[in-house]
């Protein structure tokens, strides 16, 4: 639940949408999100791929909030992530991207073809609070976690020494190296990858009616769908 493409600048240029899809599906996952640094904008494409390999993709973001806190936000279909995504855009800090130094942000399409480049660094942080984030998302329809509340950088713990309670968190996420027992929320643990070589292989498992984002979305809202 937590990939990042090309299009993120820290994401290796091998995370197409091809190859993202394919080896998930050699690793025998049903069900990914793309989750770049602040955009939705390679869902598109890895979403046409899933359909046509048989792996269900959720549309995602992880959004870097004002106060450089990573949160993971989740999406049931295209539309509302390309809604949040435009509401990011407007509120993200204007910064261009170096490439040589960043990486390139390159959007491609179901063909891996690159599309568009990003000129605005995703890396720079938004104007959307970590305490009104989760209301926000909701409003779009999706679910916000914080991202990898045991790593010591851009994680809400990090940064407000607590996963503070008014943030209203429903789940959380832990990554790997985390011990999901140290926390009071439930959790996902995810890979955050950034090569293709960091995507897990079918060692953890969610129950859900149906193998499709809008139940997940459903599940990680209220515990099950
Ligand atoms: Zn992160
Ligand atoms: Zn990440």
């Amino acid at each position: 639940m937590h990939i990042h493409s090309l299009l993120s600048p820290c994401g290796d240029n091998d995370m197409t949408p091809n190859n993202i899809v394919n080896m998930a599906k050699l690793n025998e996952l049903d069900i990914i999100a793309i989750t770049d640094h602040n955009s939705c904008k390679n869902c598109a494409a890895a979403i046409k791929v899933g359909n046509e390999v048989g792996v269900t993709v959720v549309p995602g973001m992880e959004l870097t909030t004002s106060e450089d806190i990573h949160v993971v936000c989740l999406f049931p279909d295209l539309e509302s992530a390309e809604a949040f995504d435009n509401y990011v855009c407007e509120r993200l800090m204007k910064f261009p991207n170096e490439a040589d130094i960043f990486g390139h942000q390159y959007i491609m399409d179901e063909n891996d073809e690159i599309i568009d480049e990003l000129d605005m660094l995703l890396l720079s942080s938004c104007d959307i609070s970590i305490m009104d984030v989760k209301e926000i998302v909701n409003s779009f329809g999706g679910v916000a976690l914080p991202a990898h509340v045991n790593r010591d950088s851009y994680s809400i713990i990090a940064v407000l020494g607590e996963i503070v309670e008014e943030c209203n968190f429903d789940f959380i996420e832990v990554s790997r190296s985390g011990n999901p027992d140290n926390y009071n929320y439930p959790s996902i643990t995810n890979s955050d990858a950034h090569y293709l070589a960091n995507i897990s292989e079918k060692e953890r498992f969610i129950e859900l009616k149906e193998n499709t984002a809008k139940c997940l979305i459903e599940y990680l809202s209220n515990g099950r769908c």
